[in-house]
């Protein structure tokens, strides 16, 4: 099945479609995915036992990045109907470590609650990881020496496998970070990095089978090749989901990859972007999380956004709008011509124009960022 398939049988049913497994009065708790996309939402329902087994693969995934029952965890979550980290919520109470819930608070009041009360594991978005980060400089607050945090744990966007990100921010919060990843339509988790952090997110797989497949041909992949994630799992009782395409880009490694001892296959990377978000500007593919990979590598780059556009109706543009951090404006001409050349020289020579923003202009995101606008008149039927 595909999500193309789900949102039909939404339109024509709604609000859940043909999917149901059992009576909806069954149900204890809604949610839907995350508004950052135009489509509609997906609505889904869960029973208790439905929740006992979300939260037990968040417990899996916690508990192998190295949470334990002393820990003082912290959400900066916005405790919505989002499904986000509802999970990891209740796992962390299940393995018994303190759960301080962030929602509905400033960043400002988020970071003295985590230096006040000792918090020792945040979960976040990357995205938000680095705003609390940078927020915390502007108060003149170090959490890499004023914090107590040792485990930063990402989810929600997949830049926490990417490594200038996961280095930038363990950096900055002097602490570990461990990506996870999970789906509303699977309500939780199936895959996690360990603490061993090999590279990569480990795969649940005595809870989800789970293929990789070329998205033409839809012939199953080897190890260290690039397909689409499918996903089969019947641990959500009330949305049982039989070979899911997810779209997800992926390269499945052996197990042995990792030096944990778990006989679980890896995904080398976590999920490295969509398959459906590859653009194609003069005859090159472009994925956006690869091009973010580059830029992430330069430190002074604050926000930035990936601008597609068509040059007087004929040629496709691709342009990388950025904002240089405060103190290191004097990098910036040396910074655009090195960009320039690693973004080109990663994509078969395709020319990029940088364009430098003021500061603020750009939108700065706190959760999922958006940082792709595809301004061309064919990306908006
Ligand atoms: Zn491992």
């Amino acid at each position: 099945m595909a999500r193309e398939e789900w949102m039909e049988s939404l339109m024509e049913k709604p609000l859940f479609g043909d999917l149901l497994a059992t009576d909806s009065r069954n149900a204890i708790r809604y949610h839907l995915t995350s508004g950052t996309t135009e489509r509609t939402p997906i609505r889904v329902l869960d029973s208790m036992k439905d929740w006992d087994w979300i939260n037990e693969m968040w417990c899996y995934g916690i508990w192998g990045f190295g949470v334990r029952p002393e820990d003082i965890v912290y959400f900066a979550f916005g405790y919505g109907s989002f499904i986000g980290f509802w999970g990891a919520h209740y796992a962390c109470e299940k393995l018994g470590a303190l759960v301080i819930p962030g929602g509905a608070q400033t960043t400002e009041a988020r970071i003295k609650q985590i230096i006040e009360l000792g918090v020792t594991t945040v979960f976040s978005t990357p995205t938000y990881a680095l705003h609390l980060w940078q927020k915390s400089r502007e108060m003149g607050i170090d959490l890499a020496r004023e914090s107590k945090v040792n485990k930063v744990i990402l989810s929600g966007e997949p830049a926490g496998s990417i490594p200038a990100v996961k280095h930038q921010l363990e950096e900055a919060w002097g602490a570990r970070c461990g990506d996870t990843a999970g789906m509303t339509e699977i309500g939780t988790i199936m895959i996690f990095e360990c603490s061993h952090q090999p590279g990569g997110t480990h795969i649940i797989e005595d809870h989800f089978i789970e293929e990789v497949l070329n998205p033409n041909s839809d012939e199953p992949v080897g190890y260290g090749e690039l397909g689409e994630r499918i996903v089969t799992s019947f641990g959500r009782g009330f949305i049982p989901l039989i070979r899911y395409r997810t779209k997800d880009m992926v390269m499945k490694v052996p197990a042995s990859t990792c030096t944990c001892g778990r006989t679980w296959d890896i995904y080398s990377g976590g999920i490295r972007g969509r398959w459906d978000d590859m653009k194609l500007i003069r005859g090159t593919n472009v994925y956006p999380r690869a091009v973010e990979a580059i830029i992430r590598e330069y430190p002074a780059i604050d926000e930035f956004q990936i601008y597609i556009w068509r040059k007087e109706e004929l040629q496709d543009e691709i342009t990388i709008k950025l904002e240089i951090k405060t103190g290191h404006e004097a990098e910036w001409p040396d910074l655009e011509h090195k960009l320039t050349k690693d973004l080109a020289s990663a994509h078969e020579g395709l020319r990029f124009n940088i364009e430098r923003m003021d500061y603020g202009v750009l939108p700065h995101f706190e959760l999922k960022a958006k940082r792709l606008v595809d301004a061309r008149p064919v990306a908006n039927y």
